[in-house]
């Protein structure tokens, strides 16, 4: 728990070292200030009821400056709780952004892998909601731990100082309060973390009602109350564990505000006896009762900073537990350099499972990319092609077997580095709501050549549609943004291809590059693919099997394994899974 604290603190410090200061002190004003009051207010008593009682106006000058003082640390107190509000707002917003920083930088390079996991979103869930604000939360209330711990001691010792009685009931009154309140956070947070499942869960069906995505489907198939319904039903579920406790809390907390009043009560009886027996001044008296409200309040405040810090403690472990995952995707010792692809990429008895899955996704492969070459996957749906794409780029690794570049199992090089190799088209490629050349120019971010977005276009065949459109190339696309330009699915995928040829890679993979194409536009690509790879290793994916002909080499990948390999037409003359995925669809196309 306390290395949570030192690291929260560390990082509210590190994000805004001026403002954390600045709170700081005007905290320590602030649990100063009142007392200078208290101490004040007795002396101005005194001195009236002793001008009153000689009946001189002896008071004059000193009361004059009594109240001078009063003032001055009236105004003190004041400004700093106003200064304070300021101070603790930039430096809460500031730490908000450092921290969403960490966050995004986390999330960037976390290991793909990390994205299959349920159990992921639960614990970005839970960072999301708790990083950004819980480590000002730590320093806030540990700044309000000593200003209320500051206070206390002060004011159980002017209470002291009156009758020993005084400060005893002070300090005991509230324990079990202290004690209720680390019992319901421990509880509370108990409750809250169990929950992360399902308002991640009301937070999906929220997106359905109000996405754009869903937005279509919804209104077509009637789905507008049904989804109502779920939300409804797990936003029910999801808070109703939280407010039976948060009842019986407060239930037991207003009892416990009876016994501080009993407390009060018999504080008042007490001193009126003590003042009218002529034990303690008028001025005393006022100042105990006082002091001895300041000291529940400070009390209360403290109780509130335990609780919270307690409550931090609990939570802010778990957005630490976020930006503390392990990465497994680095380089491997001895770490190599990546050059430019020589003679090849060999797969070597690879077998890879996706986690949580019974059965492997890829099992025993083998095959070899040569240099150059433009070798195609075909497969049935579920056959693994994805997944050996993401593979390949190392998104994922192996759980056997490696994959070998230029002879160096990929494992050796720097993911980064690596990935500068390959230009790929996934089949879930990105739209992105910028414009459409930026679109084309996030294919290599570092490089903005301007001709050969023009030419990547060109390949890609959205030559008509640049020259259709209001800005050309500068021309918004997407839905989110006013004056954006909205576009076919078919037109998002020329736009992601264009991408890749944009990529100065020496390995092209597209994976299902053609399956939002026209007939004419997929004629188009296939028939000038070489030319549009211009002379790079392309790796094709697909299941369109008139697509895939004119590779040099196909491999026939089945339930995980390849189970055929060789060009087009060797492939037919096996007479295997090939001639029967072609024959099927050469007989629709004709039907
Ligand atoms: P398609 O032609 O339909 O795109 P594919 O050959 O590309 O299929 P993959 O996406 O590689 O198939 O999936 C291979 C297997 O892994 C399938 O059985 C699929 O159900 C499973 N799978 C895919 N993604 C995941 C995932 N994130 N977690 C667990 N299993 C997955």
């Amino acid at each position: 728990m306390f290395s949570l604290f030192t690291e929260s603190l560390k990082l509210a410090v590190k994000s805004a070292p001026w403002w954390a200061a600045a709170n700081v002190l005007l905290s320590a004003v602030r649990s100063v200030a009142p007392l200078a009051l208290l101490a004040l207010v007795k002396m101005f008593i005194d001195t009236v009821s002793a001008s009153v009682q000689t009946g001189t106006a002896a008071a004059g000058y000193g009361l004059t400056a009594i109240i001078a003082a009063m003032a001055a640390v009236y105004l003190a107190d004041e400004l700093s709780f106003d200064a304070g509000a300021w101070v603790r707002k930039n430096q809460s917003d500031r730490l908000e952004g450092f921290m969403y920083g960490r966050l995004h930088e986390k999330s960037v390079s976390l290991d793909l892998i990390n994205f299959e996991r349920p159990e992921y979103f639960n614990i970005l869930s839970r960072a999301s909601r708790e990083a950004p604000w819980r480590p000002n939360s730590i320093l806030n209330n540990i700044v309000l731990l000593l200003k209320g711990g500051v206070s206390l001691l002060l004011v159980a010792g002017m209470v002291f100082t009156v009758h020993w009685l005084l400060a005893a009931v002070l300090l005991t009154v509230n324990i079990p309060g202290v004690w209720l309140r680390l019992k319901y956070s421990a509880i509370l947070y108990g409750v809250r973390r169990e929950q992360t499942q399902e308002a991640r869960r009301s937070a999906y069906f929220s997106w359905l009602l109000t996405g754009d995505r869903p937005s279509r489907e919804l209104r077509l198939f009637g789905l507008g109350r049904y989804f109502m319904g779920l939300f409804d039903r797990s936003f029910a579920q999801q808070k109703k564990g939280e407010m039976n406790i948060i009842g019986r809390r407060t239930v037991i907390e207003m009892c416990s505000a009876l016994f501080k009043t009993a407390a009060f009560v018999f504080i008042l009886l007490f001193t009126a006896r003590q003042t009218l027996a002529g034990v303690l001044s008028l001025g005393t008296m006022a100042m105990a009762l006082l002091a001895f409200r300041h000291g529940m309040a400070s009390i209360k405040e403290l109780m509130a900073a335990v609780s919270g810090l307690y409550e931090d403690s609990l939570f802010v472990a778990d957005a630490f537990e976020f930006l503390h995952l392990k990465d497994s995707i680095c380089a491997a010792e001895p770490v190599a350099a990546v050059k430019d692809l020589e003679n090849g990429i060999r797969v070597e008895n690879m077998s890879f499972t996706y986690p949580g899955n019974a059965v492997k996704t890829l099992d025993g492969i083998s095959f070899e990319l040569k240099r150059g070459e433009v070798a195609a996957i075909v497969g049935p749906n579920g056959a693994g092609k994805s997944a050996l794409v993401r593979l390949l780029c190392r998104l994922y690794d192996p759980d056997s077997g490696r994959i070998t570049f230029d002879g160096t199992d990929i494992r050796h090089f720097d993911p980064l580095q690596y990935r500068k190799q390959f230009a790929v088209t996934f089949q879930d490629f990105m739209l992105y709501n910028l414009s459409l050349g930026e679109n084309i120019r996030l294919g290599d971010v570092a490089d903005d050549d301007g001709e050969r977005i023009v030419r990547s276009a060109d390949r890609a065949g959205l030559r008509s549609l640049i020259a259709s459109l209001p800005e050309g190339l500068g021309t918004q696309i997407g839905n989110m943004f006013d004056g954006s330009r909205e576009l076919s699915v078919g037109e998002w995928q020329k736009i992601a291809l264009a991408r890749s040829l944009y990529r100065q890679a020496p390995v092209i993979i597209l994976d299902e590059p053609s399956s939002a194409l026209d007939a004419e536009a997929e004629f188009e690509l296939f028939s000038r693919f070489r030319s549009t790879v211009n002379g790079r290793t392309a790796l094709l994916v697909s299941h369109r099997m008139a697509s895939v002909s004119m590779a040099d080499r196909i491999f026939v990948l089945d339930r995980g394994k390849i189970t055929e390999s060789g060009s087009h037409e060797e492939l037919l003359n096996a007479r295997g899974l090939y001639f029967d995925m072609y024959m099927k669809q050469a007989g629709a196309a004709q039907a």
